[in-house]
């Protein structure tokens, strides 16, 4: 285990296996249909990566990149889109995949604006829910975990950009950041 962790929450076997049962689980309800998954960039990159190798249907990828957290920081700050929100998904089935529903607000956001587009249908798959923490109105289609109130990274989730490599999900240790100064 990685040293800057307190204590790992998922395995990497735990999260293959998860994977492939939400895999298994979207291929059944998408039958017939060519869905379009919209990877939220940076956080959602490996848990999308290792999804859409378990949907046995033909689809599409898409991805939008979205910061809410300051460097620093292990609390949410001001949203950013870092990158135009250049996706069309009119008249597609589209499956919203996510790394961590928080407070919900980076996803109420992204739901409006691809509700907006009108697509034929649409889905939210997140990861990680930490329904402790909600403050807008925003529920998951699937998720694979319901986790408690702890900062998490690996297997795509950072903090400060690092972490994102580790193939399991864990809980930092708190002197890796409470050394950091506030951004
Ligand atoms: P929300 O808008 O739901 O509060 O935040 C969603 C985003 O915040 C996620 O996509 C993720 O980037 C970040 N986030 C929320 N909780 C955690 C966490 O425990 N660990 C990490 N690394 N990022 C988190």
């Amino acid at each position: 285990m990685n040293r800057d962790l307190a204590y790992e929450m998922f395995s990497a076997q735990e999260l293959k296996t998860r994977v492939a049962e939400i895999g298994r689980q979207l291929t059944e309800e998408y039958q017939g249909k060519a869905p379009v998954l919209l990877c939220i960039m940076k956080g959602s990159l490996v848990f999308t990566a290792d999804l859409m190798r378990e949907i046995n249907l033909p689809c599409t990828l898409e991805s939008i990149t979205l910061s809410s957290y300051r460097a620093m920081a292990t609390r949410p700050g001001e949203l950013t889109m870092t990158k135009p929100f250049d996706v069309d998904v009119t008249g597609q089935d589209v499956i919203v995949v996510e790394d961590i529903l928080d407070t919900g607000k980076t996803l109420s956001y992204v739901m409006e604006l691809l509700k907006a587009q009108s697509p034929a249908s649409l889905k939210l798959v997140v990861l990680l829910d930490k329904p402790s923490r909600r403050e807008a109105q925003v529920e998951a289609d699937i998720v694979g975990f319901t986790i408690p109130d702890a900062f998490v990274v690996g297997y795509g989730l950072d903090y400060d950009q690092k972490y994102r490599n580790l193939p399991c999900i864990g809980v930092l240790k708190p002197s890796v950041y409470s050394s950091q100064p506030e951004a």
